[in-house]
């Protein structure tokens, strides 16, 4: 049977793939099992943040493999204390919780904001606000947090205590934190999977003054748009506001399972011993991999990514078939004339592989990609959407 044919009878019919089977890749280009190569635009969803068998990576990976490669959390390991500083010092951040993804590093936000509410103000105090339109995880919980209804069908009843409100829309938010026991608001910077939406900067601002003003905890929720993928190390950097919490996950080990969950000063200490917990958080492996991500991400690397994003900008903007661009740094959003699944599609036949969220073709290519590869994907995406 080939690999299509045994995927599509064992494995659970939760993903609509593409009929291509990868099967190796060097950098920003992968290659399929009939041999055809396509730029990849976007890294296994902005995980693969320095493309694919980085040697800088890979080299990180195999030297921790050699050591050893999992211990429980009974007992004291090197690389996830050294991530765990390496966060500390880049954000100002004061302590972090690992574990293995997204939605379990936005779990932790809202368990951290929750015990942090119900021992201030009361176990009342439990309502964790987020936006309309936002994606925050499949868990039942994040589910929860995450405000599309359609995600929420036949799943019911799922983590009460929560509340979405319009984006951009400061008396919203106003009501529902009056109208609330609120523990915490959560934000995507910009709503990725809802369409490559950046939030208002002045809305933000407001809601993070908000916020201080009702020591109402600000989770940024930064599993996108984490990790040098907006031009600066976490995309809440690029606004006036300092989250409470910070989660994030996807691009930090560059390819491995992680979640991290970032814990400011109020909440620094609100975990303490059997709080909470995961088998696999912090495995040397996937630490040792997110070190070498990490600390590759100076300004000079940060200086590439915006430069790039200009470039792709420019080229894309005011193009036949193309009705606008959005997002911040190497996360692009293109809203083109023809659905975007159907330009996904010619792309993929002309080998460069996009993705899309809602109505947008969405890139999010690694952050190192070479100018010329950028630039080729670029014309491609040009054509397809043009003809
Ligand atoms: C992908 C994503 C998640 C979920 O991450 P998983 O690793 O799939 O659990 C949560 N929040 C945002 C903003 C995301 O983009």
């Amino acid at each position: 049977m080939s690999i299509i044919g045994k995927d599509k009878q064992y494995v659970a019919g939760t993903y609509n793939r593409f009929p291509v089977e990868i099967v190796s890749g060097k950098g920003s280009v992968v290659v399929d099992s009939a041999g055809k190569e396509y730029i990849d635009m976007g890294s296994g969803i902005g995980v693969t943040s320095f493309g694919i068998g980085d040697d800088t990576w890979k080299a990180a990976v195999i030297a921790q493999l050699d050591k050893v490669q999992h211990m429980s959390n009974l007992y004291y390991t090197e690389p996830c204390a050294k991530l765990a500083e390496l966060l500390c010092k880049k954000t100002g951040m004061k302590k972090v919780f690992f574990s293995n993804s997204g939605a379990e590093a936005n779990e932790c936000a809202i368990k951290a904001a929750r015990k942090y509410a119900a021992e201030k103000k009361g176990p009342e105090y439990s309502t964790v606000i987020t936006l309309k339109n936002s994606f925050h995880g499949r868990t039942l919980t994040t589910l929860a947090a995450t405000g599309q209804e359609h995600y929420h069908e036949l799943y019911n009843p799922l983590t009460p205590g929560f509340v979405h409100v319009e984006n951009g829309n400061i008396d919203d938010l106003k009501a529902a934190i009056e109208s609330n026991k609120v523990a915490a608001l959560m934000i995507e910077c910009i709503q990725g999977e809802g369409g490559v939406i950046p939030i208002d900067p002045a809305y933000a601002k407001a809601a993070y003054e908000l916020c201080k003003e009702n020591d109402i905890l600000l989770i940024v929720d930064e599993v996108q748009t984490g990790n040098g993928r907006t031009g600066k190390l976490y995309a809440y950097m690029n606004y006036d506001i300092t989250p409470d919490i910070v989660s994030t996950a996807k691009g930090l080990a560059g390819g491995l399972p992680i979640g991290a969950t970032l814990l400011g000063e109020k909440v620094e200490n609100v975990f303490g011993f059997g709080d909470h917990g995961s088998t696999f958080g912090g495995n040397p492996v996937a630490s040792a991999a997110a070190c070498s991500i990490i600390e590759r991400i100076d300004e000079k690397l940060l200086d590439g990514v915006k430069q790039k994003a200009e470039y792709v900008r420019t080229a894309v903007s005011g193009k036949p078939g193309i009705e606008g661009v959005t997002g911040l740094g190497l996360m692009i959003g293109i809203k083109t004339v023809k659905p975007a699944a159907d330009v996904a599609k010619a792309c993929m036949e002309k080998g460069v592989l996009v993705l899309t969220a809602k109505d947008k073709v969405r890139l999010l290519p690694a952050l190192n990609i070479p100018q010329d590869v950028l630039a080729k994907a670029v014309s491609v995406i040009l054509e397809c959407c043009a003809e």
